[in-house]
């Protein structure tokens, strides 16, 4: 599906990342939380060897399809600076949703390992459960482990604090410094033998991760991953 958006809102969210919210020009956009989609912009002011398009997962929830928001590390690409810089209410062209990234369709418990700016899947699949799901799926215990190099850099983290406040089927636990072993052992410990597993963010903390569980016996049929393919 093509669909033109116009934007809606741009803004900071934490050190070196921003959030742009989209809004369909008509009709909805409906997608299943973990989705990513394809942004094409229509004019660039800045020169990018990349192009005028980057694939970004989304980080809203699907509870409202009248807008819907993804949000990224400001790295200075041509393509960023000139989302961030188009006037509210400007065109872009949006392809998807896409992906299969998605919430299981048994209620066994879920672990997310977010790398850095690969909280959006997962912060959009938790606002999902614990704002729209249907009351039997937000029973589902959730544990999030979330690595940024410092806390500056945590996106969404107080809303991530009063989630888990709010809501005894869900913990969080902030990994600063990088991600390493002994943090996903201990996610093992909690989250139990029957655990999906869904691990996101720049492709060295995924393959580091998927290296990890693996060592930990960890089934292979129950860990999903999705790398943000661009970062290094
Ligand atoms: C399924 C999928 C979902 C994705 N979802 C998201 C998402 O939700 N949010 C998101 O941000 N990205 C997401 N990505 C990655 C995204 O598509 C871009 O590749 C990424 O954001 C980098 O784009 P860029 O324009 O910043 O850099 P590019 O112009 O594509 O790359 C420029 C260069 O900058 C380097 N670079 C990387 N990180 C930094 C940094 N922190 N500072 C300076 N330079 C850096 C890169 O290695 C690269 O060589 C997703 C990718 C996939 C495949």
């Amino acid at each position: 599906m093509k669909k033109e958006c116009t934007i809606h809102a741009q803004r900071k969210i934490a050190e070196d990342t921003c959030e742009v919210v989209l809004c369909p020009v008509e009709g909805d956009f409906p997608f299943q939380a973990g989705q990513y989609v394809q942004v094409n912009l229509p004019e660039m002011r800045h020169a990018d060897p990349k192009g005028a398009s980057r694939v970004f997962s989304l980080v809203s929830s699907p509870c409202n399809v009248r807008e819907f928001a993804v949000a990224f590390r400001a790295t200075g690409s041509g393509f960023k600076k000139t989302l961030m810089e188009l006037p509210r209410g400007s065109t872009v062209l949006v392809e998807g949703p896409s992906g299969f990234f998605t919430l299981p369709e048994d209620d066994a418990p879920v672990v997310w390992i977010a790398g850095g700016i690969g909280i959006t899947p997962c912060l959009s699949m938790l606002r999902y459960l614990q704002d729209c799901a249907p009351a039997k799926e937000k029973k589902r215990n959730t544990l999030l482990v979330y690595a940024n190099r410092d806390h500056a850099h945590a996106a969404y983290w107080d809303e991530l604090k009063e989630r888990e406040a709010a809501d005894a089927h869900f913990s969080l636990k902030a990994r600063f410094g990088g991600m390493d072993y002994e943090t996903l052992a201990a996610a093992q410990r909690e989250a139990g033998a029957a655990a999906w597993w869904y691990v996101v963010g720049p492709p060295g903390m995924v393959a580091l991760a998927q290296q990890a569980l693996q060592q930990l016996g960890v089934d292979a049929r129950r860990v999903l991953t999705e790398e943000f393919s661009g970062y290094a």
